[in-house]
């Protein structure tokens, strides 16, 4: 591996396209090298395959790695070579135990390089102030690679993590941040009641949003994007990232899907079947991460659905842009025909007035899936359950049933059993 160490100062993505793709050629081979020499899983899985340079048309010819594999064979994976994991992190598993993750000191550089370079495309400056409202522990390591992010460009960081509307009120009113990165769904309530609180919160220019996707799959923002544009207007920019592939994706200034850091990640969009699909068509999001030393992963199968914004960017890189995650490919639904992610029920509930709640159960056979919607009304709400299912119709074109629950029973079933709200109950079978 090579041991340069990682500077924010030069975008890669300006690169032009030839250097960039000598730079991602040179990478690659790189990271199969590691990937053969240190990792046993990847050991055996390459070794009937020819030990040559490869190009990076040839990456679609090597197998990919699905999130069974990290769980089946979790400690195969890890290529540590002798050096220290500086850091473990926890993934829910496939097999029900949590798989590990583990990163070495340099992979914690690797991470704080890829979110301030992506917080700068976004338009986090240096000098600027940064409030995170995410958590910073709990063996989980998206929150650490933005403080790291925040860090490594020259901002400063305020952790105020997984603190109360309150708490980050009183800090935004005191401290008067630039830039937040946190949970849309949470940023848009804490918006909200910033007015009620007495609290200004006008410095704040640009936001980073994690974990939901606040666009439709024509890129239009969706109703919770469009709570923050009316409380901060032009701020909020969407990224995409996970444990395993250990890279963010973060919308630049443009805000039309999110650029992967030039050498640090291959994304492809892959069929079911594992083709590799053009832009613009809608996928599983695979993902070979670039100098990554403790877990390297190979083509991974994020399970996340999405596609490539077709056309270059605006901004002038030559990267590709990931557009927002229409669902988890074990969420697709069937429906006489159709193919279908709860999200797009899920948006257009969130606009109709008067539903304070819901959530969707499947039932089935995962070829010819049977959905209901269960909603839950606010008092004297002007809607009905056969109105919600014709919205629902009129904006999808699928016909499911509606039948609505009292809010409390929903806020039970939705916020019961998870530190995130569950919305969608698979009980299909087969
Ligand atoms: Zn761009």
């Amino acid at each position: 591996m090579t041991t340069a160490a990682f500077s924010c100062q030069t975008d890669l993505g300006m690169l032009s396209r030839d250097a960039l793709r000598a730079r991602q050629t040179r990478l690659l081979n790189e990271h199969l090298r590691h990937c053969r020499q240190q990792s046993p899983f990847y050991r055996k899985l390459l070794a009937g395959l020819p030990n040559r340079e490869l190009a990076l048309e040839d990456l679609a010819q090597l197998p990919t790695t699905s999130k069974q594999d990290l769980s089946l064979h979790n400690q195969d994976f890890i290529a540590a070579n002798g050096q220290p994991v500086a850091d473990l992190c926890f993934t829910s598993g496939t097999t029900g135990a949590p798989c590990q993750i583990a990163y070495s000191r340099r992979d914690l550089d690797r991470l704080a390089y890829n979110d301030a370079v992506g917080f700068l495309a976004a338009g986090f400056q240096p000098g600027q102030r940064i409030l995170l409202t995410c958590t910073l522990d709990r063996c989980f390591i998206a929150g650490l690679a933005y403080y790291r992010g925040v860090v490594a460009m020259g901002a400063t960081a305020i952790r105020n993590g997984l603190n109360t509307i309150e708490s980050h009120a009183q800090i935004i009113g005191a401290l008067r941040p630039e830039g937040i990165v946190g949970v849309p769904s949470f940023l848009a309530r804490l918006g909200a009641s910033l007015p009620e609180q007495g609290v200004d919160a006008s410095s704040v220019k640009k936001i980073v949003c994690i974990g939901e996707p606040i666009r439709r799959q024509n890129m239009s923002l969706t109703p919770l994007g469009q709570k923050l544009e009316a409380l901060w207007p032009e701020a909020a920019h969407s990224t995409y990232a996970s444990s395993e592939i250990a890279t963010s994706f973060t919308e630049c200034r443009e805000r039309q899907g999110g650029h992967p850091p030039a050498d640090l990640a291959l994304v492809e969009i892959l069929s079911p079947d594992g083709r590799v699909l053009p832009p613009g068509e809608i996928g599983e999001v695979t993902v070979t991460p670039l100098q990554v030393e403790a877990t390297p992963l190979l083509r991974f199968r994020t399970g996340d659905i999405s596609f490539l914004v077709p056309g270059p960017c605006p901004c002038g890189r030559a990267t590709p842009r990931i557009g927002p995650i229409l669902g988890r490919q074990a969420q697709m639904l069937k429906i006489r025909g159709t193919t279908i992610f709860p999200n797009a029920f899920f948006s257009v509930l969130e606009t109709i007035p008067g539903v304070v709640d819901y959530y969707l159960e499947v039932t089935g056979t995962c070829l010819a899936d049977d959905v209901t919607i269960f909603a839950a009304l606010a008092d004297g709400a002007p809607v009905t359950a056969k109105e919600i299912t014709e919205k629902l119709y009129s904006r999808t074109r699928i016909h499911v049933q509606t039948n609505l629950v009292p809010p409390e029973e929903a806020r039970q079933r939705i916020y019961g059993h998870s530190r995130k709200p569950v919305r969608f109950f698979d009980r299909r079978k087969g």
